[in-house]
């Protein structure tokens, strides 16, 4: 375990060296983020679009905009890393070392891997949605997700920073499973990213039966952070709808009045009071 520890350390350090820093992580989000920024530029206009959003810098795409600095520049990998203490990475590294049944090697076709694999990490991210809602501790943490009051491409990283620590178990999961991250797939990389974004901007489109049976679309994801009860914990898929209409969490896409939380305390004093307010938030849930 201590040379875990060691090695954790010195990537996180060799992480902030010009030398080892992860350019390519860094080059893989500023190229997509900028695409769909764009993209999304080209079809709604200057005056719905989340570049102007991003330029008005109003208190929520503040906290936006500083998540996905973060994000980009491999910050809050290294926050999450030393406020969790590195317990879920030692666990995660543990449970990987040890467990590992590499099922996706008896499938020989390599597009049919990328299909189990892609189908199975999506499933993961479902699984870890619906945990992130239902569970009153975890919900402090992903409620930081909900409070943005509208959308603008950078809301897809407005997460708090220990929520990828935590999520490391879920994505184990599908590592001992099948014996291969996703990450390694480029083009299903940049689909996946470039979906995520487009689910957090000023599009609003149904995707008609795609939206319906096969993607999640911005409309579908909008009504995810609609403030009305009627639509709390609705379409918790990440990449796919057909999850929500399997596990009976599904809501068809409609007009969605306002986004962001009811009686909504954040926004107000800044990007690490919003952060500290979970940590806090969830302490107590944990010591009740
Ligand atoms: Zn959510
Ligand atoms: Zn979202």
């Amino acid at each position: 375990m201590i040379e875990l520890i060691q090695r954790k350390i010195i990537s996180l350090i060799h992480g902030f060296g010009l030398d080892h820093f992860p350019w390519e992580v860094m080059y893989f989000s500023l190229g997509v983020t900028l695409s769909v920024l764009l993209i999304e530029l080209f079809f709604v206009g200057w005056e719905y679009s989340s570049l102007k959003k991003i330029v008005s810098f109003d208190k929520s795409t503040r906290s936006d905009f500083i998540c996905w600095i973060m994000d980009t520049f491999n910050i809050s990998n290294v926050f999450g890393f030393i406020l969790s203490f590195g317990i879920f990475y030692f666990l995660v590294g543990l449970i990987q070392k040890n467990f590992g049944l590499n099922l996706i090697t008896h499938v020989s076709n390599p597009y049919l891997q990328v299909a189990i694999i892609f189908l199975a990490g999506d499933f993961k991210n479902y699984v870890r949605h619906y945990a992130f809602h239902k569970s009153k501790s975890l919900w402090e943490l992903h409620q930081f997700h909900h409070s943005a009051t509208h959308f603008n491409v950078l809301t897809r990283q407005r997460v708090h920073f220990l929520d990828p620590e935590i999520s490391r178990f879920f994505d184990v999961m599908v590592f001992v499973l099948l014996g291969s991250p996703l990450y390694s797939y480029l083009a299903v990389r940049i689909f996946k990213e470039a979906h995520q974004l487009m689910i957090h901007s000023s599009f609003t489109s149904d995707w008609g039966w795609i939206g319906k049976y096969i993607l999640v679309s911005p409309a579908a994801h909008r009504l995810h952070h609609s403030t009305e009860e009627r639509h709390y914990n609705k379409n918790m898929g990440n990449t796919f709808i057909f999850w929500d209409r399997l596990f009976g969490t599904y809501h068809p896409a409609e007009h969605v009045k306002e986004i962001g939380l009811p009686d909504n305390q954040f926004n107000k004093e800044g990007y690490f009071r919003d952060l500290w307010k979970c940590l806090k938030g969830m302490v107590k849930v944990i010591r009740n």
